[in-house]
């Protein structure tokens, strides 16, 4: 009799011994379905003892061992350690969410999957001329058979109307057995990627490309610091073709799944014989176990060469991992921000440095912390200068003085007059707002009512099309009132500008315009947003009116001319990183005009001309930026000169939120150099009718942090908490 060690999908940081027979070192990182209160639950084997750790109690036996499929590999086992760790999150919960969600299910996967079809040993001593002509049906599933190893299911159904009987008499003469395994055949994997024409390097891509691939083999982060339109995705195909001529495997991380179907079809033309899986949110649960499972391959089938995938894909078991991409290493969505609170990009380099593989960090305006560690040589930096596309020169930056310049309909005479200016040559404008629906808020003159979220401390949306107000963080939604409901005053307007009146503007000042808006509420409906995108390649659209959802990776030849409207709120805002953020998003959006040889112009309208951010903006000088950032981040002592955590509590009440977290601060450990800030409502202090309060924690080295949130979460989770739910944010990225 062995004893496994099994991490378990609990909130309770340990694992449980269970009695096992037959049991393997093989075992280790396979699914177990166990016996957990009344419950069965399925777990993961992290170990194998011949001893209980507490003999107190009879143990419980393992219910089943689940070999359906490949176990989760060691690599896998010690990231999940790392982060569970690093992130003080039970490791049973870290690894349930690194699992398929197919694969957390209590029944074996093989029973939810597609079943897939193999010849038995008698099958493959067949030949075709073993069966008669007339049984043409199972002729061609037995062909079928012998030139691919295995079918699923739904491949061979599409041989013959008739081929499901004749699988059944197949399998019943002994012929077949069903597979376990849900792969279908995707593209074969052994052939060498194809020469699909690669264009020619300028000199700072060049460069870079020899830097990556003339580094000794094994652990170097390199940030590729490239502006828009620097073709930092070719630097990345070039060292991609590299590693899989090796024989090696590519991940390649990025920011939005809006943008993996774009990058897996660049990929794909690139590599047209190599198997390429993505992983995000948009699959369903049998195509994302699929891909994954493709991503490890099998012993009937080879894995896929590159792994493409949003955020959780970091965590994908790879056969032969050789290369780490992060593309965008910047962009905010790579944290998750509710259960385990992990950064993609900080994991990825984890990984890359315990399997011993460079990572490339590709950006136009990297995190701070990523520059930082860069401007240090903790990273080799890269820069890709220039613009790829012969000619291009970087656009032209003006501002448009808001206290100076008269507004007609939120635009100023200089904007319109250059909208006009582009409609007469026929190229395209962007005017970029980063607010959807008609206006922010709706304003009673009368008594100063103003529309609020019941649930949350935020604003009502007015989404005037759909007659409706919307909350944009809960999602709370009502009618527009017809009177105000606080003094009956019928006379209630719509304050500031959304997308959806700025549409609505534009239509009544050009009204020949051919405009289209682009955000997330016109873009619900699968396959709209790539529609869309179609018809200004195909010069259908005049005006483009978006969000940041239209400042990322799409090139548009024709578009000339971005304005910018309303961008004044992240310049002096309590979050220490909105400056960062804007910086980042203009310098994007801004990048979209002029990609091709038309150069561009980016107009801002903005009350406050004469701010830094935008003297660094109209150079497109991320460096200087980064420079006066940091340098105030210094003087102030915030990241990445310090390091933080974040206890974050939720409550029916902001009172006992409060008091949670003050019982916690009462709870820390005596530590030197670490500051345990009050606690403070959150910036958002309602939300979804939940009240939220937090805590920071903040210090000099991770280390000397690491150190004192082990000991502190320990006491937190001996400490009897009721009515309110925590989570420990480490490197929180808004506070
Ligand atoms: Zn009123
Ligand atoms: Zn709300």
């Amino acid at each position: 009799m062995k004893i496994a060690r099994v991490a378990v999908d609990v909130p309770l940081n340990t694992y449980f011994d269970y009695s096992a027979e037959h049991l393997g070192s093989d075992d280790v990182g396979r699914r177990a379905l166990v016996p957990f209160g009344r419950k069965l639950v399925v777990g993961v084997i992290i170990g194998i003892a011949d001893q209980p750790e507490n003999s107190s109690y009879t143990l419980k036996p393992i219910k089943e061992i689940l070999r359906d499929t490949p176990r989760l590999p060691k690599e896998i086992l010690k990231l999940a350690h790392f982060c569970s760790g690093y992130y003080h999150h039970p490791l049973g919960q870290v690894l349930a969410m690194i699992l398929p969600q197919r694969l957390r299910r209590t029944k074996a996967a093989r029973a939810l999957a597609e079943p897939c079809y193999a010849l038995t040993d008698t099958g493959r001593a067949l030949s075709l001329d073993d069966l008669p002509q007339r049984a043409a049906v199972k002729r061609k599933l037995l062909a079928a058979l012998q030139a691919q190893a295995t079918l699923a299911r739904s491949a061979l159904l599409q041989l013959s109307p008739s081929a499901g009987s004749a699988l059944r008499a197949m399998q019943q003469a002994g012929w077949l057995r069903e597979s376990a395994m849900p792969l279908s055949a995707t593209r074969s994997s052994t052939s060498l990627p194809g020469q699909a024409a690669a264009p020619e390097l300028n000199a700072d891509q060049q460069t870079a490309v020899d830097a990556i691939l003339g580094a000794p083999p094994g652990f170097t982060p390199w940030l590729l610091h490239g502006v828009t339109g620097s073709g930092k995705t070719e630097v990345y195909l070039q060292v991609i073709a590299q590693t899989l001529a090796r024989g090696g495997q590519a991940l390649v991380l990025v920011p939005e799944i809006n943008l993996t179907p774009q990058l897996e079809a660049r990929f794909q033309a690139r590599f047209p014989d190599a198997s390429i899986v993505s992983l995000h949110s948009n699959l369903n649960d049998s195509e994302r176990l699929k891909h994954w499972l493709l991503a490890q391959g099998t012993s009937s089938q080879g894995a896929a060469q590159i792994v493409l995938g949003t955020r959780l894909a970091v965590f994908t078991p790879c056969a032969n991992l050789q290369l780490i991409i992060v593309d965008e290493e910047h962009d905010s969505s790579f944290k998750q921000q509710d259960g385990m609170r992990y950064s993609a990009r900080d994991v990825a380099v984890f990984r890359a440095k315990d399997a011993n593989v460079p990572i490339i960090l590709g950006s136009a305006t990297p995190a701070l912390e990523t520059y930082h560690n860069a401007l240090h040589g903790r990273y080799r930096l890269l820069e890709l200068k220039g613009r790829a596309v012969r000619d291009a020169a970087p656009p032209t930056v003006r501002y448009l003085d808001l206290r100076r310049e008269k507004l007609l309909e939120g635009f100023s005479a200089p904007l319109i007059t250059a909208i006009k200016q582009r409609m007469q040559r026929g190229e395209q404008s962007l005017l970029f707002i980063n607010r959807r629906g008609f206006a922010p808020v709706l304003l009673c003159g009368e008594c100063g009512w103003l529309s609020g979220c019941p649930r949350c401390t935020s604003r009502l949306v007015v989404h005037l099309k759909e007659q409706r107000l919307r909350c944009h963080h809960c999602g709370h939604e009502e009618r527009i009132p017809r009177h105000c409901p606080s003094c009956g005053n019928l006379d209630l307007a719509p304050v500031g500008q959304g997308t959806q009146r700025l549409e609505a503007a534009l239509q009544k000042l050009f009204p020949e315009a051919r405009i289209l808006r682009v955000d997330r509420d016109s873009t619900r409906r699968k396959n709209a947003l790539s529609e869309m995108l179609e018809k200004v390649h195909a010069q259908e659209i005049d005006i483009l009116v978006g969000t940041q959802m239209l400042a990322k990776g799409h090139d548009f030849p024709k578009l000339t001319l971005v304005g910018v409207l309303n961008a004044d709120g992240g310049l002096y805002s309590a979050d220490f990183r909105a400056s960062e953020h804007l910086f980042a998003q203009l310098l994007q959006v801004a990048g979209r005009a002029g990609r091709a040889a038309d150069s561009g112009e980016v107009l801002v309208q903005t009350a406050f001309p004469d701010h830094p951010l935008f003297a660094a903006l109209q150079h497109g000088d991320y460096a200087q930026f980064a420079q006066t950032a940091l340098t105030e981040r210094e003087q102030a002592g915030l990241p990445p000169f310090s390091f933080q955590a974040m206890l974050r509590a939720e409550a029916a009440t902001l009172d006992s939120a409060l008091r949670f977290l003050r019982s916690a601060a009462s709870l820390a450990p005596e530590a030197k150099n670490i500051q345990v800030y009050d606690p403070v409502p959150a910036l958002m202090a309602r939300l979804a009718g939940n009240e939220r309060a937090q805590l920071l924690v903040e210090a000099r080295s991770r280390g000397a942090l690491q150190k004192f949130l082990g000991a502190w979460m320990e006491a937190l989770q001996a400490h009897k908490t009721r009515n309110v739910r925590w989570a420990l944010d480490v490197d929180p990225i808004d506070t």
